[in-house]
């Protein structure tokens, strides 16, 4: 089984306790785990993938909380870094329907730095870059495009989620697409939302953005589409992979579930960057599989605490 590294920030969801506010209303919060690369990798030790960090939190008790948070998930965090500049803090409030309004104090992701040894661990393994914050600059937009690099050089399978939060790129949406050009450039496997594959392709139509994004480099491309499922294209195909109906409560982190499940898969198969000897079926038994972990996630509150395991995915 490959290895999946995953690079980005962990930082502390501060969770609005009553539902159907927004943060301008709301009052009491609860303290969990979050951070999209973060939850990805717990999403892959959850299904006994093996997974690392690779982030940096501050030496404080919130850092302390969230790197024991993913110990207990079973992710390793031997690579992750601590800085004395306060950890990572976001605060979320989930709308009546269950989306979230976000906002976040930015610490100690920012300070993440680069390590050269790294490239020897990337040797023909997995690397999952879940950009949010990493492009708005501080070391750690450095440090990723240094293991970018490194991944190129070293056969290993880039996978690139571009998580835009539209709080934080109001208004300068090019600079964040300029951003995530050299990474599309180079996945062999992408996820966007519909919201990120148009505003990144600048297209009007799904199909089309997929042509777009596939020209820029990219090989396979999944856009996660909330309960109609996930449209799975390659250069040569394209299928929309309807999810499963399940009650949903809160959505934070099903994209980071439905990314974790499929890259677990992939970390299973001999040779992920030859990803073209998949055949189109073997790709959509593995997105209809990510799209039930990304179904799960949304029936319970919390992005790690609702993550399913291998039990409860092969009971559906
Ligand atoms: P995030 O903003 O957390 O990164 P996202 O917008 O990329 O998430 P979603 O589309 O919300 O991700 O969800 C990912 C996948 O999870 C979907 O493609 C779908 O398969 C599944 N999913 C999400 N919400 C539901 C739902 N309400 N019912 C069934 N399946 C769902």
């Amino acid at each position: 089984m490959k290895k999946v590294y995953c690079i980005g920030e962990l930082l502390i969801d501060f969770v609005a306790k009553k539902q159907g506010n927004d943060l301008s209303k709301a009052t009491d919060f609860t303290k969990k785990a979050g951070g999209a690369p973060a939850n990805v990798a717990a999403a892959i030790a959850k299904l006994n993938g093996n997974s690392y960090f690779v982030g940096c939190v501050g030496k404080d008790p919130f850092g302390t909380f969230l790197l024991n948070t993913l110990d207990q998930g079973n992710v390793n965090t031997s690579l992750a870094q601590r800085s004395t500049t306060f950890t990572t803090l976001a605060f979320v409030s989930l709308a009546a329907d269950g989306e979230r309004d976000f906002v976040f104090s930015r610490g100690a992701d920012r300070e993440l730095s680069y390590n050269s040894q790294l490239k020897e661990h990337f040797k023909n393994q997995i690397i999952h870059f879940g950009a949010a914050t990493s492009f708005l600059g501080g070391q750690l937009e450095k440090t990723y495009s240094n293991y970018l690099q490194d991944a190129i050089l070293n056969n290993t399978f880039i996978c690139f989620d571009p998580n835009f939060r539209t709080d934080l790129w109001k208004g300068d949406e090019i600079t964040f697409v300029e951003k995530c050009l050299p990474f599309i450039e180079k996945a062999h496997l992408a996820k966007f939302s519909l919201e990120e594959a148009l505003l990144i392709s600048g297209k009007q139509d799904p199909a089309e953005a997929c042509t777009f994004l596939h020209n820029l480099g990219v090989g396979i491309i999944t856009i996660t589409l909330g309960k109609e499922g996930t449209l799975l294209s390659t250069p040569t195909n394209q299928k929309t992979i309807p999810s499963i109906s399940v009650k949903s409560v809160d959505t934070t982190g099903a994209g980071d579930a439905f990314i974790g499940c499929l890259l677990q898969q992939i970390s299973k198969t001999d040779n992920p960057t030859e990803h073209q000897q998949l055949s189109f079926s073997q790709l959509e038994e593995m997105v209809m599989l990510a799209n039930k972990a990304g179904a799960i996630t949304t029936t319970n509150y919390g992005a790690i605490e609702s993550l399913p395991d291998q039990n409860l995915l092969e009971k559906l």
